[in-house]
């Protein structure tokens, strides 16, 4: 469903995505792991159209992305910081890509009903946005993410903000979602519990290079090098 064929960006000489060639086919869920500034967001940002490529190119469904607008392109993206809409109350922000693509307003609030639900937060379609604490503004920004069903839905930390028995309740549920609902995922974690527990590839980022790429238990079991294993923890 996706490929990056040696996409490249540079920010002041520097390359922060350097010549990644990935791929990743339709209903796979891949997790993305690596240290800060190592280019996660990078590239989340560059297949969703908010960062131009300096060199290689996007594919999505075999078609170049080159000169598609963001708005045009059949992605869902979750970002870092949530940018949610602070004047539009919690039920307003989780229909507004339902509302933008047509959905009829009895199945929108529908759906975000559903959606309140799933995050945690039922019956908070009416609450305001600024009035919520950091946690809860998080799970209504992936709500957001998950209410139009994109087909390639990229997730920038999703759940960073969660504390743990949530996070763990929110990594089953999900799981189960996109397979229900068959939808691809691209997901940036700096949780390894996270990412071995929702994926089903890893792909550890290391200065804008893909250090390594498998199962999570092909990359737990064999780091592809030292890099790989200290940043899983091991010793040597
Ligand atoms: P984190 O885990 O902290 O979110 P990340 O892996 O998502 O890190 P990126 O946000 O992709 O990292 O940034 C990669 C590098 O690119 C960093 O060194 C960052 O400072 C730099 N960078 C990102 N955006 C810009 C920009 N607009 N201008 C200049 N440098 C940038
Ligand atoms: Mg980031």
């Amino acid at each position: 469903l996706l490929s990056l064929r040696g996409a490249t960006v540079r920010f002041g000489g520097r390359a922060v995505l350097d010549a990644v060639d990935l791929d990743v086919a339709e209903h796979e869920i891949v997790c993305v792991l690596g240290p800060s500034g190592s280019g996660k967001s990078t590239l989340l940002r560059a297949v969703a159209g908010l960062q131009p490529l300096d060199a290689g190119a996007v594919l999505l469904g075999g078609r170049d992305q080159a000169g598609v607008p963001a708005h045009r392109r059949e992605v869902g993206l979750m970002f870092q910081d949530h940018q949610l809409f602070p004047q539009r109350d919690v039920g307003g922000n989780v229909a507004f890509g339902l509302r933008t693509r047509g959905v009829p307003r009895a199945e929108r609030s529908e759906r975000v009903a559903e959606l309140l639900e799933l995050v945690g937060l039922p019956g908070a379609a009416r609450r305001a946005v600024a009035a919520l604490s950091g946690g809860e503004q998080q799970r209504v920004a992936l709500a957001r993410a998950l209410a139009p069903r994109p087909r390639l839905l990229m997730l920038d930390e999703p759940l960073g903000q969660l504390d743990r028995s949530l996070r763990e309740r929110l990594v089953v549920e999900l799981r189960e979602l996109f397979g229900r609902l068959g939808t691809t995922v691209l997901a940036v974690t700096h949780d390894q519990g996270e990412a071995f527990a929702l994926a089903d590839r890893v792909v550890v980022m290391r200065e804008g290079r893909i250090a390594q790429s498998g199962t999570p238990l092909e990359v737990w079991q064999r780091p592809a090098d030292a890099f790989v294993a200290r940043f899983l923890g091991f010793e040597n």
